[in-house]
């Protein structure tokens, strides 16, 4: 075995003071040649660990292997086998918990770069306009219940990753999908919360594009729950429905001064953001009231979107997280990231009043110092707060980040559903089948806001119990 004497080859990335006044993507790709170099870091290990930590089980070392020998037309195939969004997962996965983590190459040194790599191969499929997707077209795995049957029509509800993962795998098996989405664009969290300078809004809708290429379909503007029921569907005639309805509803602090004019969720400030373009004001007409000191409230990626959206704006930004820097849950790379463009950190801080003004705008938050205590249900240690340690800061806008909750429509407008604590719907982990025969659910709606790879493992694998369920039918 051949043991490549040199280190992770660095991302190239966009200047901080330059990126700060831009919405450009952030992290610019590897070049041909980089890829080449890092793609012959891999061991190329006979038991790769690294396939075991990605939940759409891809072929990491052939990829690899095809990039090493600059084969990049087949790496981007190996990589569409298992992955319908793969430029998307190169950009947003976060690989360190997941397939970086189990690299073997991570117990001595760096791991491989493999989410790099994956957008690599994405990016360059993309620039050099190869057609992949006819090459998509083998990596069909026909159904025999699907085949020349057009009655067998599956519905998908919502067009986030969990959505669009089942519906490209029941499209490749032959299956009739018809997606439904509530927004005017499809791409759930994709589009309107992960912002251009992470994830350009061109290779989502690229990538859907060659999801409706296998031949699903997308119809936007269709609250399923308001404009047809769940029950109304089978109906009409879908022979199983997939639920990726996902987790927007927002959490709030439950303290005073929440409904003061500036204090804004971070759903409704990123989707101001993102899908209404308000950065783009006066291009597009739909302005977001920001002031010029804003303090995001939260630890995870929807704070650091935020807070690095609200920057990029024009504003001086502050995040206030309850635990220290080490439990914060968004990616190393993106809270490395707002640490470079100059957002500054208060930890072991809670937020117990927002102060507002004789007209009703935000003008500060009290907060109270914490300290950490023993473990809680996460597992993290709990935060606790430090008697006497009240102290105000100035801030005229405030936005909150502290999680979201399963989107409550499909589940309170389907009778019988059985759904858990947090308003999730109860699944079969295994199939994505619910407790209502021919209806499955995945992604976010079923676990609570987790992440892209899960959502799509979960698409991934409901496909394969609907196209069972099918075949029984
Ligand atoms: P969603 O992406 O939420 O999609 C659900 C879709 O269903 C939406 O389009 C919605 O409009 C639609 N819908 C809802 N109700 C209905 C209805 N009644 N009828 C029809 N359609 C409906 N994860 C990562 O891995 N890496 C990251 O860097 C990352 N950053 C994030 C940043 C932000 C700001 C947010 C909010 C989340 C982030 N996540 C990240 C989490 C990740 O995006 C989600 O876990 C993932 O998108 C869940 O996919 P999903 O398909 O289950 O749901
Ligand atoms: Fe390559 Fe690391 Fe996977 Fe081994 S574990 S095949 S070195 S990426």
């Amino acid at each position: 075995m051949v043991t490549v004497k040199h280190g992770r080859e660095p991302m190239p990335k966009q200047d901080p003071k330059v990126r700060i006044r831009n919405f450009n993507e952030v992290a610019l790709g590897y070049s041909k040649e980089q890829a080449v170099r890092e793609a012959a870091r891999c061991l190329q290990c006979k038991k790769a660990f690294c396939i075991e930590g990605c939940p759409v089980e891809i072929d990491i070392p052939k990829f690899i292997k095809e990039i090493r020998d600059s084969n990049f037309s087949q790496a981007i195939a190996t990589l569409k086998e298992k992955n319908s969004l793969p430029g998307i997962c190169g950009r947003v996965c976060p690989q360190e918990d997941q397939c970086e983590k189990t690299c073997i190459l991570a117990k001595k040194e760096r791991p491989v770069a493999i989410g790099a790599l994956e957008r690599f191969a994405a990016d360059w499929e993309r620039k050099n306009d190869e057609v992949v997707l006819s090459e998509a077209k083998n990596l069909r795995d026909p159904s025999p219940r699907a085949q020349g049957d057009t009655s067998c029509q599956i519905a998908v509800i919502g067009s986030g990753p969990a959505g669009l993962t089942c519906a490209a795998d029941l499209a490749k098996a032959g299956y009739s999908v018809t997606v439904f989405e509530s927004l005017h664009l499809p791409g759930g969290v994709l589009f309107y919360g992960i912002p251009e300078f992470r994830l350009p809004k061109k290779i989502v809708e690229e990538e859907i594009a060659s999801i409706k290429d296998l031949g699903a379909e997308i119809k936007t503007d269709m609250v399923i729950g308001k404009i047809f029921t769940i029950e109304e569907l089978f109906s009409q005639g879908f022979l199983a429905v997939f639920v990726g309805t996902g987790a927007g509803l927002p959490m709030f602090l439950g303290i005073e001064g929440e409904w003061l004019n500036r204090v804004y969720s971070a759903n409704e400030f990123l989707i101001r953001t993102n899908l209404m373009k308000s950065y783009l004001f006066p291009e597009y007409e739909t302005p977001l009231n920001i002031g010029k000191n804003v303090a995001v409230i939260g630890g995870g990626n929807v704070a650091m979107d935020s807070a690095r959206a609200a920057l990029r704006m024009g504003s001086k930004v502050a995040v206030l997280y309850r635990r220290s820097e080490e439990e914060m849950p968004a990616r190393r790379e993106e809270y490395e990231n707002a640490r470079e463009e100059g957002i500054k950190f208060y930890f072991l801080v809670a937020p117990i009043e927002i102060l507002g003004d004789k007209k009703n705008w935000v003008k500060g938050i009290e907060l109270i110092k914490m300290k950490l205590g023993s473990p809680d249900s996460s597992g993290r240690p709990r935060p606790v707060p430090i008697k006497g340690s009240e102290f105000s800061l100035p801030f005229d806008t405030v936005v909150i980040a502290i999680g979201q909750r399963p989107n409550p429509l499909v589940p309170q407008s389907t009778s019988g559903l059985k759904t858990g604590r947090i308003g999730n719907i109860i699944v079969n982990e295994e199939t994505g089948e619910t407790n209502v025969p021919g209806l499955f659910a995945g992604g976010d709606i079923a676990t609570g806001a987790a992440t892209v790879i899960s959502a799509m493992g979960a698409g991934k694998k409901a496909a394969r119990a609907i196209d069972k369920y099918c075949q029984k039918r």
